[in-house]
């Protein structure tokens, strides 16, 4: 992959959060008030992907700041690591209305733009976070070796690795608001990730 510098980063961010909040691809624009682009440190060897806005992001633009990102913020805080320091995106970035599964076309319309921040951003590790965006990532670079179907707990915690790149499969903080009992086993996987920033 080739490396952007720091000005042609933000260039290619910038055209295509243009893309992302201008887009009507599929359905999920109607009923949305942002889509939103990725945020947080565009340098960083650490690139979240969570499924997708829920109603507070959605409402104010921003990533992780409804309940799910009070946890991932718990979580980041008590691994040590600092929000600033990791880049954070969705695999779909309109919300889903009443927090439904997002549909096939919904994902194959969105992955686009998920594949192009991972090539501008060229992340050293992928957190995909859950079940959906753990396997867009796995389709998306061909790990046909991992028996996956949506069994997800299989590949929770575990590092896989295609051409060089790291994936590293962790619980979308959703899940964690109703099992908090599986939040000290991701606090510890949280902690792995120091050793990239
Ligand atoms: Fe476009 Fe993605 Fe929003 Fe659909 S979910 S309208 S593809 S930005």
């Amino acid at each position: 992959m080739i490396q952007l510098s720091l000005y042609e980063k933000q260039e290619s961010l910038d055209v295509l959060n243009y893309q992302i909040r201008a887009c009507k691809n599929c359905g999920l624009h109607l009923t949305r008030l942002h889509s939103l682009a990725g945020e947080g440190n565009m340098n960083s060897p650490v690139m979240f992907v969570a499924l997708s806005p829920g109603e507070k992001e959605n409402a104010e633009n921003k990533m992780f700041i409804g309940p799910s990102g009070q946890v991932f913020n718990k979580l980041l805080q008590a691994a040590g690591i600092q929000r600033e320091s990791v880049f954070m995106t969705n695999l779909v970035k309109c919300m889903l209305p009443k927090n439904r599964k997002p549909k096939m076309d919904e994902i194959e319309a969105c992955s686009p733009f998920l594949e192009e921040e991972i090539s501008i951003i060229n992340p050293e590790i992928i957190v995909p976070l859950g079940a959906y965006a753990t396997n867009a990532i796995i389709t998306k670079f061909n790990l046909h070796n991992v028996s996956f179907g949506m069994n997800f707990s299989s590949l929770n915690g575990k590092i896989l690795e295609k051409n060089n790149q790291k994936i590293y499969p962790l619980p979308h903080p959703a899940a964690l608001l109703y099992n908090p009992r599986f939040k000290f086993n991701t606090i510890e996987k949280y902690r792995m990730l120091k050793k990239y920033l």
